[in-house]
């Protein structure tokens, strides 16, 4: 985040203040959360953002990867990332690892629900869906988003410094079921 950015005050939760069709001031927020423009009529409402991760195992050990950007650089990770706008979470998984490790999934049985969480400290809130996924085609190697790729056995998962705890628990429970 930009020092610009940090002098702005704008909490994950905070209704929007204009209206992002025409840029006129919204109303006063409603209940609801929503605010409607004085202008075009439109209600806007403040919503968490999806996010894509994954867990992958294989001889049981699974693949985290450590960030090599902001939030939470040097943290370790799940390969993973927003959605893009009407993309299917299972089509944004596999782009995602496909971006980052340049390998092909397949995800394996129902999605997860982690618990949401804000994406950095002054960050939007993030609803995240996991998948646990094989590797179908590939060897992964990390690109632009990822420091560097670890193999995690059982034994690795507590001391490791998880960005976020619901990725550690959905990596223990993936090794705990492999
Ligand atoms: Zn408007």
């Amino acid at each position: 985040m930009t020092g610009a950015a940090q002098k702005v005050p704008f909490s994950p939760t905070e209704p929007y203040k204009f209206c992002p069709a025409d840029g006129t001031r919204l109303g006063e927020p409603r209940p609801s959360g929503g605010a409607q423009c004085p202008h075009c009529g439109r209600s806007w409402y403040r919503s968490s953002a999806p996010a894509v991760g994954t867990v992958i195992v294989e001889d049981g050990k699974a693949l985290v990867t450590v960030r090599a950007r902001e939030p939470e650089k040097g943290r370790v990770d799940l390969p993973g990332g927003f959605l893009e706008v009407g993309e299917h979470p299972v089509d944004g998984i596999m782009r995602e690892v496909r971006e980052e490790l340049g390998v092909e999934i397949e995800v394996v049985g129902a999605p997860i629900l982690p618990e949401t969480h804000t994406y950095g400290p002054d960050g939007g809130y993030v609803l995240p869906v996991g998948f646990r996924a094989s590797i179908v085609r590939g060897e992964p190697n990390p690109t632009d988003d990822v420091a560097e790729i670890m193999w995690l056995s059982a034994n690795e998962v507590d001391a490791a410094d998880f960005a976020w705890e619901h990725d550690r628990r959905m990596v223990r429970a993936a090794l705990e079921d492999a």
